[in-house]
This record gives C-alpha cells, structure tokens and sequence, in this order.
C-alpha cells in the first residue's frame, strides 16, 4: 500500500539523502515535510517570539531555503513547506519567493499571538489562494508555544469561507474539540452544496489525539468526512520516522479495519489519494 505521511517537521538539520534515507526505512513513499519554524533564541534555547517581536526577514529566508534544500534532493518523494511566523511584515514577499522561485508547496501555519480571522492574515491567504498552494494549519491544544490554545480552536478557521480557491487542513482532527472540528468540515462541505469531492478543507489525522481518544475521533471522522478528505500522518521528525511511522500506521489500519470495517478502497485514500488530492498541482 502506497503511504504518504502528510505532517512532518524538520529541525533545520536534515538533508535530502538522509531525508529519503529514513522514509525508505519507515517505508514511507512520500511526505509533507514542514520547514523549521522562526524560532527567537532565548539563554541559548529556542523560543516562540511571543507578543512583541517577530521573526526577522533573514530567519524566514533561512527557513525558506533549507527545506527547499532538502526537497531538491527528490522533489517527487519530499513535498516541502515553509513554516513562517505570518506576522512579519515579509511573509507574504517570502512565502511568494519561496513558491515561485523555490518551488515550495504550500505553507504551515500555528496561531500563536494571531488569529486565524484576524485581518492581518488575509493578503497571505490572497496570496496561497492566488498560488494555487495550501495551507496547512495546526489546530486543538497547542504544547510548546506557552498559553497560545485559545488561538487554534476550530471554528477560528470558518473565516477561510471567505478564501473560496483556498485548500488547507487542520491538524490533529482539533483535539480536543473534536466535534467542533467536525461542524467546522460540515460549514465548508455545506458551502459546495455537500458536495464532499469539492470540499477544499481536509483533515490532517496526525496524532494530537491520544490513543485512548483516537478510535472515538476516528469513529465521528471517518463517516462524517468521508477518507476522501482524511489524511494519514504522524507529525514525526526525520530522525524519529523509522521508530514512529510504524506504530501509527498499525494503530490507523487496526482502527480503520477492525473498529470501524473500511474498504480496501477508503484505506488507499486515507494513506495516499486524500493527500494527492489536496497537494494537486
Ligand atoms: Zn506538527
């Protein structure tokens, strides 16, 4: 079965070959792999920029250029995406470059200090729409940005009605406001006329869900959205994908197969042609 891992981080240290190498051992056929994030250094650890700075032009570039690095390796097997802080005031200019000139596929987003319907975003969501790219947002309980949850709860995203070219995803099937997620999908199915092929939000399942919530979510998900907009992922590293890729798809095939008895058919999907779909060039 053809596999393709919708959310994976770089730490700004990879290269392509090893890239390629870890994916071969996690028998991973393709990825999205997200750029380092503009992190602001703080008594030598790396920090969120918080309310008042934001990332520099340079450290955007930076980010730009090492993930466009590494997807040059095999751009065919690495789909590569900038994770930018969208307040600073080059980050559509660079995520334009980036796209243009790098041949980036998309950029990833978490709310930190901003919401999702805050004026401020909507020239970068012009600008993706206009691209022809995606977004990919983070959304539910955020760890490791400090008190910043409150910006990435599902229905902060139903703004993106008004961006109707634009394709995105939300992480995490918004754990734990799962069901809100779920009535976020049903906004943006209701607005193609239920149509579920036209529906251009899509469902980034990487784990953010516990085990112990997963089947649950995965229970609501999988009818309700259908695994036409349902994304496998494991919002793994690099250097953990060998270790981790298995036991997530294991733990999604047993689920999918045995708790809730999908088709051969809706597991290609949720492993590859959902993805395809949302990454189509
Ligand atoms: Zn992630």
């Amino acid at each position: 079965m053809r596999i393709w891992d919708c959310h994976v981080h770089c730490d700004g240290t990879e290269n392509g070959k090893d890239v390629l190498k870890a994916m071969d051992a996690a028998g991973i056929e393709r990825i999205n792999l997200f750029s380092n994030y503009p992190w602001r250094e703080e008594g030598g650890r790396k920090v969120p920029h918080g309310p008042s700075s934001y990332a520099s032009r340079e450290a955007l570039r930076a980010c730009v250029e090492h993930i466009a690095g590494v997807q040059a390796t095999d751009p065919s097997r690495i789909y590569g995406l900038a994770w930018i802080d969208p307040r600073s005031p080059y980050a559509v200019e660079e995520v334009e470059r980036g796209v243009v000139d790098r041949g980036l596929r998309g950029i990833k987003l978490i709310p930190d200090q901003w919401f999702p319907y805050d004026e401020m975003m909507f020239p970068l969501y012009a600008k993706i729409e206009e691209l022809g790219k995606v977004i990919m947002f983070h959304s539910g309980i955020v760890y490791g940005f400090g008190d910043s949850s409150r910006y990435c709860k599902p229905v902060n995203f139903e703004v993106l009605l008004n961006f109707p070219k634009l394709r995105f995803s939300l992480a995490h099937i918004g754990w734990p406001w799962v069901d809100e997620y779920l009535a976020v999908f049903g906004s943006f199915w209701s607005s193609v006329g239920y149509d579920k092929e036209k529906t251009r939000m899509f469902v980034d399942t990487c784990p953010g869900t516990p085990d112990a919530w997963r089947t649950d979510a995965m229970r609501k998900a999988v009818p309700f959205v259908g695994t036409g907009r349902l994304m496998f992922g494991t919002d793994a590293h690099p250097k953990s994908l060998e270790r981790n890729a298995p036991r997530h798809i294991s733990r999604d095939l047993s689920i999918l197969r045995e708790v809730i008895g999908v088709s051969q058919g809706q597991l290609d999907e949720f492993f590859w042609g959902a993805c395809e779909k949302f990454m189509a060039e």
